[in-house]
């Protein structure tokens, strides 16, 4: 198959109506899949009602039928047909952060949208992207898109076209490139099925960010013990992961380098994912900073980009710095123990 690629700047006025936008908009209606940035990661777009094209999804990125998708939607009206009915906090955090990288799950309404999308759940997870392409797309197409991340299941998420491009060429439509996304980690999943709502997935928005609007909310405790079931299907899955073994480091940066040493000295080359504060500090193959300590968004929104390119490098074997687990970095580390599959060294010289 062809995939178009269509560079759209993201800043000019009235993006539905621009020629590009359009063309993408009518290959959405006819059921076919198109990626496109939104402010966390770019998606891999569908029509939530069609089982066509969102088959199409599940393909293309290889992701098992099990893992239910996210629909993107830009109007309260495009909710209001396709849920059940809101609840009271749901309308607050809406308030506060919509468009915004928060996923709320609510009971869908029956016969509004294709079974697959929900993996037969009586619930959909719902959000409206902060994005003006993924908005004027969505507007434009005048259907709910169902939209996972746009990379082959298992891989680090795209943050930009070309990402998409390096894993779903030849397999998808078209892609809306809109250049880099700006979180850089998906959002953050909020089960408000429940009277005291459930954080399912950390993201770009923070628990203390939730907390301030409506009050308690719980962490689902699979988030911190490993063997638990996930709520959100999903995360029970490998996720994030590049080429090369990772291990994340808990310790001090003499013993990370150590570590590197060891390998280096059985003829591995060896990748580090630091902080840009102590990226001067190592000596290794590839040293790669996402981000500073200082801004853990800035951490976030280079982390993905990080993780490609080590597997373009041929890295044989990564350590990574620790982040703060504060804000935003409860996501980052979240993504990164995943990349890991959890696997941790702990020391200190
Ligand atoms: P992705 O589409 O890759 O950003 O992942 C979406 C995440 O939301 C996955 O972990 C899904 O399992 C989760 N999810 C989507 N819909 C639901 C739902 N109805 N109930 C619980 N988790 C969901
Ligand atoms: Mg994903």
């Amino acid at each position: 198959m062809e995939t178009k690629v269509w560079l759209v700047d993201k800043n000019v006025d009235n993006l539905q109506s621009y020629p590009q936008i359009i063309e993408s908009a009518e290959l959405l209606g006819a059921n076919q899949v198109v990626a496109f940035p939104t402010e966390t990661v770019y998606g891999l777009g569908a029509n939530a009602k069609s089982d066509e094209a969102v088959k199409k999804v599940f393909e293309a990125k290889g992701r098992p039928s099990d893992n239910p998708l996210i629909v993107h939607i830009a109007s309260k009206e495009q909710l209001i047909e396709i849920v059940e009915e809101i609840p009271k906090k749901a309308w607050k955090l809406m308030a506060e952060f919509w468009p915004g990288p928060l996923t709320l799950i609510m009971k869908r309404k029956p016969g509004q949208l294709s079974n697959i999308v929900t993996a037969g759940l009586d619930t959909v997870a719902v959000r409206m992207p902060n994005h003006p392409i993924a908005l004027s797309l969505i507007k434009a197409s005048g259907l709910p898109i169902a939209a996972p991340s746009a990379n082959t299941s298992g891989k680090p998420s795209p943050t930009s076209a070309k990402h998409v491009e390096d894993d779903l060429v030849g397999r998808i439509a078209g892609i809306v490139d809109g250049g880099v996304t700006g979180v850089g980690v998906e959002s953050t999943v909020l089960d408000c099925t429940v009277d005291v709502p459930v954080i399912l997935r950390p993201g770009g928005v923070t628990f203390e960010q939730i907390e301030a609007v409506i009050g308690t909310v719980k962490q689902d405790v699979a988030l911190k013990h490993k063997d638990a079931a996930p709520k959100a299907p999903g995360m029970k899955y490998t996720h994030y992961a590049p080429k090369a073994p990772l291990f994340l480091v808990k310790g001090n940066q003499a013993f990370l380098q150590k570590l590197v040493n060891e390998k280096r000295s059985d003829g591995l080359k060896v990748g580090v994912i630091s902080s840009t504060e102590h990226q001067h500090e190592y000596e290794a193959d590839y040293v790669i900073a996402p981000g500073s300590l200082a801004d853990l968004h800035t951490v976030a929104a280079g982390l993905y980009d990080t993780l490609r390119q080590f597997d373009a490098l041929d890295a044989d074997i990564i350590f990574s710095e620790m982040f703060p687990e504060s804000g935003i970095g409860v996501a980052v580390m979240n993504r990164l123990v995943k990349a890991a599959g959890h696997q941790t060294i702990e020391g200190d010289l």
